[in-house]
């Protein structure tokens, strides 16, 4: 037999499938069963038990109603949804009611506390049909709304690319079929499944005529794209069956066409470390990422836009053109810039006050904030005004006085402003009155009893009283009725005293339901002048990034980007003196060394390839990064670190570098380094730049270098392919390649030696590295001396059995070569001097002939230490 909260907790539970519920029980928000073990694995709280009755017992996990908000903090980080049931009826006699009074999901969460500031919070909706691919997302927070139509193959990119909170996608979507090449990156945040119904093409494409009010979807630019509508309807309708109200702030609808952006994968942009995490928008971002380098913006919606310009580098020129100009505009005046700086510092989320006052959410002081913001943005207007700034910075900051004065008018600070509405005044007046009237009783009565210590006065429970002490309860008159006894006094009441008691309750009453509706109202009225607002908040954003990029220009030495469209023709690269954006920062300022780039497949002998060997730690991956960042922030509108660049605009950046993060995608990691290569090979054009590292590496030496070679020739001679490719290599038989395929070009990191020591100089220049220095990094690295040791025996041995020619000397007439190296004591030798000599006697054993450079086999592969990934 069951218990009626517990038959209550069910049906509540049954209405909210897929949701956690925290069901309020007293002071605790308790859960029972799967969600109670959810809760005690992800919050670490405890599960215990609970009976419901005599054999009805269930598993129970509970946190205090006081500590909500973070707890829901966390599991909606973790992309768990939750529902919210509150006890919405005091306890007395039999059971509490109790309602759901809010859902919260990933994708769709208001709360200040729960979002990130400087990322948007997408809840994104994928419909497949066939090999179509429809893809819509919404920020609820701030009312972006846009949706595209794709093909299967660009689908994950695209959606890793947006990086959703929350997912939406149909019942029993096949994942895999998204990832056909087992190119399994990590599942977007939290996946919801829809109902078919929701998913319904028709259904979803009524749903958004409905909501905008329109006949046709023409002004949307997806009239004749069904699964581009089926996407964004059903993510309408899911909303309207969550969380109807979320609805409000989706007001208008873009389409959009995802090849008309550079194509940035997951994968790039981990490597790239653009956001420097794998998860997209699930994971915080880390400290030392493109982002973090060059995020020099005052408010959350600068912020907000730069990484959506990361997200979504351009191809289109004159666009970026634009964008170019406006820094350049600001570069040039720093006082200006200062003077944004301070008022932008007054602006607060603009787009996500409006959402949360349009929901009819926002407190007070939050009201009171977008005054404030609207009040430093006719600061930032007017000081580009006085310096005759362009329209495009001045076009969507129209003025606000209006709304300044509306709110300044309706609020004074928290509460309705005197003076705002008469019958408010007549009533607070009345609650003064109120209060004098119970002074005056107090007197009168005190006069007529004679009792000097006598009080009028209220608690919560008893409400007034007038109070006399336990000696002077014989003065108390007839029409004095009792109310409660004390140990040292009496409380009693009078009719006068109770009909003004009942005077004031409705007076407070009336007072709260007429501020109430005031202070709605003047939420009704900003939130009719949202299209003002919201252009002016895309103002704000853009002239905060722009200004926040013209800053770092100015600050880091970066310079605006030639940029040259080629459309389909092989275009070239120019780089003077480029920088890595963020390992510069992370080096003492003067230390990071520029390093020209060169690419001009279309010359007669021009590269289009540059194969570059370098020992380890001489900086290989922190060039090819640096080419590739400079491409992307040129696209994505931003200025560049480099003393110039002429750059094409790319179709996709391609990257295959480090061997990290494999295992934790579910492959050997040899295996993901071939998927990936593979993929790089399918999909890269003429107009794409691919950086390949170490490509080759997670196997067999013979088959590596075999490996990386056909790959190298394909990315030359294919016709579709020919991609701008930097491929970093230690297999040395690489450079060899540049002897047949012309436009493949070696490259080296110069490293200088002296007293036994390696220096890395950190310059690219033309021509192959001699060789590698495994040992060293080593050594470098803190290899315990017997392994060093070891690993020189073995250099040793390796290279005798592979040097000596089979018919050794049988005379004891030994070579001298083979004299120097019997009379070697190996155990006083450093390795690095070890090296030196067997370098010399190897060259020796050769003879003048043959003194190519070492066989990768006699380099120790698995010594070689990263730094820094
Ligand atoms: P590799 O890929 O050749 O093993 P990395 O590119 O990882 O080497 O670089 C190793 C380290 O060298 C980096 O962490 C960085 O500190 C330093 N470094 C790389 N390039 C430069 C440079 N251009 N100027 C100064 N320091 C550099």
């Amino acid at each position: 037999m069951s218990t009626p909260l517990r038959s209550q907790y069910l049906e509540i539970k049954r209405r909210h499938p897929g949701l956690i519920l925290l069901f309020q029980v007293g002071d605790f928000y308790e859960t029972f069963d799967e969600d109670a073990r959810v809760l005690a694995r992800d919050l670490g709280v405890t599960l215990t038990r609970k009976w419901f009755g005599k054999d009805d017992v269930h598993p129970l996990a509970g946190v205090p109603v006081r500590s909500l908000e973070s707890h829901l903090q966390k599991l909606i980080q973790m992309g768990h949804r939750v529902a919210v049931c509150d006890q919405v009826t005091l306890p007395g006699k039999g059971l509490v009611e109790r309602e759901v009074v809010r859902i919260i999901t990933p994708g769709t969460v208001m709360e200040p506390g729960l979002l990130r500031g400087r990322e948007s919070n997408y809840l994104a909706c994928l419909l497949l049909s066939g090999r179509a691919i429809g893809l819509s997302y919404a920020d609820v927070s701030t009312g972006e709304f846009r949706t595209t139509e794709l093909d299967l193959s660009q689908a994950l990119a695209e959606l890793h690319r947006i990086g959703p909170a929350e997912l939406l996608v149909q019942k029993g979507l096949d994942f895999s079929r998204l990832e056909p090449t087992a190119l399994s990156q990590p599942r977007p945040g939290a996946v919801t499944e829809i109902s078919e119904a929701q998913a319904d093409l028709s259904a979803a494409r009524q749903a958004l005529l409905d909501h905008f009010g329109v006949l046709s979807l023409q002004a949307y630019g997806c009239e004749n794209l069904p699964l581009s509508t089926g996407a964004a309807g059903a993510l309408l309708l899911y909303l309207r069956d969550t969380q109807p109200d979320a609805l409000l702030n989706l007001t208008s609808l873009s389409s959009y066409q995802a090849d008309r952006f550079l194509l940035l994968d997951q994968q790039t942009l981990g490597d790239l470390e653009v956001f420097g995490s794998w998860q997209g928008n699930a994971g915080p971002e880390r400290h030392t990422s493109l982002v973090a380098a060059i995020d020099l913006t005052a408010t959350t919606l600068g912020g907000r836009l730069l990484r959506r310009w990361l997200r979504q580098p351009l191809l289109d020129l004159p666009e970026l053109r634009g964008r170019h100009d406006a820094i350049e505009w600001l570069l040039s005046r720093e006082p200006l810039r200062a003077r944004l700086r301070q008022s932008l510092n007054e602006v607060l989320d603009v787009e996500r006050l409006l959402g949360r006052i349009r929901r009819r959410l926002a407190v007070p002081a939050e009201v009171q904030g977008l005054s404030q913001s609207l009040r430093a943005a006719a600061e930032v207007r007017a000081s580009l005004v006085h310096h005759a700034a362009p329209a495009f910075f001045l076009d969507p900051l129209s003025p606000c006085d209006d709304l300044i004065g509306l709110i300044g008018q309706v609020l004074d600070q928290a509460a309705i402003r005197a003076g705002h509405s008469r019958e408010l005044d007549q009533l607070r007046d009345a609650l003064t009155g109120g209060r004098r009237f119970l002074a005056e009783l107090e007197k009168r009565e005190r006069q007529r009893t004679g009792i000097r210590s006598l009080k009028v006065s209220f608690n919560k429970v008893y409400g007034y009283y007038i109070e006399v002490t336990k000696p002077n309860l014989r003065l108390v008159p007839g029409d004095y009725l009792r109310k409660q006894s004390l140990a040292h006094a009496e409380r009693f009441f009078t009719l006068e005293l109770k009909e003004h008691e009942s005077f004031i309750a409705n007076a407070r009453e009336r007072i709260a339901e007429l501020e109430a509706s005031l202070y709605q109202q003047l939420c009704e009225q900003i939130g009719s002048h949202h299209e003002r607002l919201c252009r002016l908040a895309g103002g704000l954003a853009y002239i905060d990034l722009c200004s926040a990029l013209a800053e770092g220009a100015a600050r880091f030495g970066y310079v605006r980007p030639e940029l040259v469209d080629c459309e389909h023709d092989l275009s070239g690269l120019t780089i003077t003196a480029g920088r890595h954006p963020i390992v510069e920062q992370l080096l003492p300022a003067g230390r990071f060394v520029p390093n020209d780039t060169v690419l001009c497949p279309q010359a007669p002998d021009g590269t289009q390839i540059m194969l570059l060997t370098a020992p380890n730690m001489a900086g290989k991956s922190v060039y090819l990064r640096q080419v590739a960042l400079i491409c992307l922030l040129a696209q994505a509108g931003c200025f560049v670190p480099a003393t110039a660049a002429r750059l094409p605009l790319l179709d996709r950046i391609f990257t295959r570098i480090g061997l990290a993060d494999h295992t934790t995608r579910g492959h050997s990691s040899f295996m993901g380094e071939m998927v990936e290569t593979a993929h790089i090979l399918h999909h890269a054009t003429p107009r794409s730049l691919v950086l390949l590292d170490e490509i080759g590496r997670g196997t067999a030496t013979a088959d590596g270098v075999s490996i990386a070679r056909a790959v190298l020739e394909y990315l030359h001679n294919h016709p579709r392919v020919r991609a701008l490719t930097l491929f970093a290599t230690h297999y040395h038989e690489l450079t060899a390649c540049a002897d047949y395929l012309p436009r493949v070009h070696n490259f080296h990191l110069s490293v200088r030696e002296h007293d036994g020591r390696v220096e890395y100089l950190h310059q690219v220049k033309p021509g192959a590295a001699e060789r590698s220095f495994g040992l060293h990094v080593a050594q470098l690295a803190g290899m315990p001396r017997p392994v060093l040791r070891r690993a020189q025996e073995l250099l040793l041995e390796h290279q005798s059995a592979a040097q000596i020619p089979p018919a050794a000397p049988v005379s004891g007439l030994k070579p001298p070569w083979l004299r120097a190296l019997l009379d070697l004591d190996i155990n006083e030798l450093s390795p690095v001097a070890a090296l030196t000599q067997l370098y010399q006697l190897q060259q020796q054993a050769r003879g003048p002939a043959e003194a190519a450079p070492a066989e990768p086999e006699h380099r120790l592969l698995p010594l070689q230490v990263k730094e820094g990934k």
